[in-house]
């Protein structure tokens, strides 16, 4: 192995520190890069080619630590090694890092051979992980040949693949004793039945059963099969997920996020009472199930991320391998990988409704970058929901920015929300409802009107009986596609109807 092909990653804020070690390293073959804080190096890690990571502990802005954490969500260490260099000599913060998940570290004044001798033993302990990897990757894919027509426990047999998500594949099934149809999702990572992980594991099973709710999803059994993969019986539901929902009608109704809310919010009110947290609220584990009597929203999965995270724990399953889930939907503290609780299901239900009403994650990176939405979970603000949907209820809006609070202590409870703001979205579609009745006419001075429609002097005419504040052009009749909405229209201007084109409701 030529170790000197690597490329090194020197996260540090101080100048010095960084030529210094730059130099060395450099004269020992390996090619450097350089970052001047955590937000760049978490860049030029994402971009690719790093093989490890020198990371320092104290710097302004984001740490080492959270970049440590944030790197984490996304490489094991197996796949990126990172060596965290801190001038504190104090064991306290390497216990912290290192339970992060750093590899190793080093005090600074830096000893520069002990330095490359654990780069060089890092990084040959990577190849080998690699190589092992290589070998067994044909295994993992087949999750020991379970698949249609397998018979589970000798009582489930699995019938067509209904979707494959992070966790493993959900598969229609039959209960062969009852004939009855199920729905079997098989957990993707295989547990040593002997381990201590096992016991945790049943236990954490336990509580998808201790929680009955009409809005989540019935869990029939929980078992292992002889080879030791978990899988969960639940009910067959009909009809498609929320996030199938989305991608088809992109923003919804504020109707219909009344009854969202008020089905997922009731949902975790109770598991939260019980002490059971969801912990992956997203669109895709929200289920909109076409019963005989109507639709009903059934919350999917719920715990299933706490048992996944106990049963890989110290495998280190990445991002990649399609374990941790996305961060997109993520509370800070659960990035930043402190106490968290019932509230950062809160918070990934704000992120939801946000994206719901909006059209748009809160947080969204240009290049699909996953450590990009994460910092941003955890440093900055949200767009102004007002910003985007300026139509809409300030009580509404107040509520779910709430629910985006950094701080947990900060955002309302889910008990306390789910009233108030599934009341809020009503009155808003109720509003909405009047408006469509209402037959308004607006008239445009096309030669006015900019592309965004931003500028409210466009409008020349607005004929309704409703105020005229309450009006956006979404709601014209058959509107140009480049038409967005008027934020809003200040008052009624009156204007001969020749002077543009005359938009009317039906
Ligand atoms: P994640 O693994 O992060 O939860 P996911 O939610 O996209 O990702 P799964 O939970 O594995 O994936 O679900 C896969 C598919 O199976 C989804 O389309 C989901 O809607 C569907 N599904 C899940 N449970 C049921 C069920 N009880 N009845 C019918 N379809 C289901
Ligand atoms: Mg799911």
């Amino acid at each position: 192995m030529h170790l000197a092909t690597h490329t090194v990653l020197v996260v540090d804020d101080n100048q010095d520190n960084r030529d210094l070690i730059s130099r060395r390293l450099q004269r020992a073959g390996y090619t450097v890069l350089i970052a001047e804080n955590g937000p760049e190096g978490l860049d030029l890690v994402q971009q690719g080619g790093v093989d490890l990571v020198i990371l320092d502990v104290m710097m302004p802005g984001l740490s080492g630590i959270d970049v440590l954490q944030i790197v984490r969500k996304n490489y094991s260490t197996a796949e990126l090694p990172i060596i965290m260099a801190t001038a504190k000599n104090q064991s306290e913060d390497m216990v912290e890092a290192l339970s992060h998940g750093a590899n190793d570290y080093v005090t600074k004044p830096l000893d520069f051979p002990v330095v490359l001798a654990r780069i060089e033993a890092l990084l040959r302990t990577r190849e080998a992980s690699r190589k092992r990897k290589a070998n067994t990757a044909e295994e993992t894919v087949t999750f020991g040949g379970i698949g249609p027509n397998t018979v589970l426990a000798g009582k489930y047999r699995l019938e067509e693949v209904l979707g494959a998500g992070n966790f493993g594949s959900v598969y229609r099934a039959t209960h062969l004793d009852f004939q009855q149809s199920v729905a079997v999702k098989v957990l993707q990572a295989p547990v040593d039945e002997s381990s201590e992980t096992l016991a945790r594991f049943r236990q954490e099973g336990a509580s998808a059963f201790r929680l009955q709710h009409p809005n989540v999803v019935s869990v029939l059994d929980f078992s292992f099969t002889g080879s030791g993969v978990a899988f969960l019986v639940m009910e067959l539901l009909e009809g498609h997920s929320l996030e199938q929902e989305f991608k088809r009608r992109g923003s919804l109704s504020p109707g219909r996020c009344a009854s969202i809310v008020r089905s997922i919010g009731s949902a975790l009110a109770e598991a939260h009472a019980l002490g059971i947290i969801h912990r992956d609220i997203k669109p895709a584990n929200i289920f909109l199930h076409q019963s005989r009597r109507g639709e009903v929203v059934k919350v999917l999965d719920f715990g299933i991320a706490k048992l996944v995270d106990e049963a890989t724990m110290g495998k280190h399953l990445t991002l990649d391998e399609g374990i941790l889930g996305t961060p997109a939907y993520m509370a800070p503290e659960r990035l930043s990988g402190t106490h968290y609780d019932g509230r950062s299901d809160v918070y990934s239900l704000g992120v939801l409704l946000y994206q719901l009403l909006a059209g748009c994650l809160p947080f969204e990176s240009e290049r699909n970058n996953a450590m990009a939405v994460a910092m941003m979970h955890l440093t900055t603000p949200p767009r102004p929901l007002a910003e985007l949907r300026p139509d809409l209820p300030d009580a509404v809006i107040t509520q779910v920015m709430g629910m985006l609070n950094k701080d947990p202590s900060l955002r309302p409870t889910v008990a306390d929300l789910t009233p108030r703001l599934s009341n809020a979205l009503e009155l808003a579609q109720e509003k909405n409802d009047a408006i469509d009745r209402s037959g308004a006419t607006i008239v445009l001075d096309t030669a006015k009107i900019d592309d965004n429609l931003t500028d409210r002097s466009s409008v020349t005419q607005y004929v309704a009986p409703l105020p005229a504040e309450d009006f956006e052009l979404a709601h014209l009749l058959d509107p140009p596609p480049s038409f967005g909405r008027i934020p809003r229209i200040a008052a009624p201007v009156v204007a001969p109807r020749e002077l543009g084109e005359v938009w009317s409701l039906s």
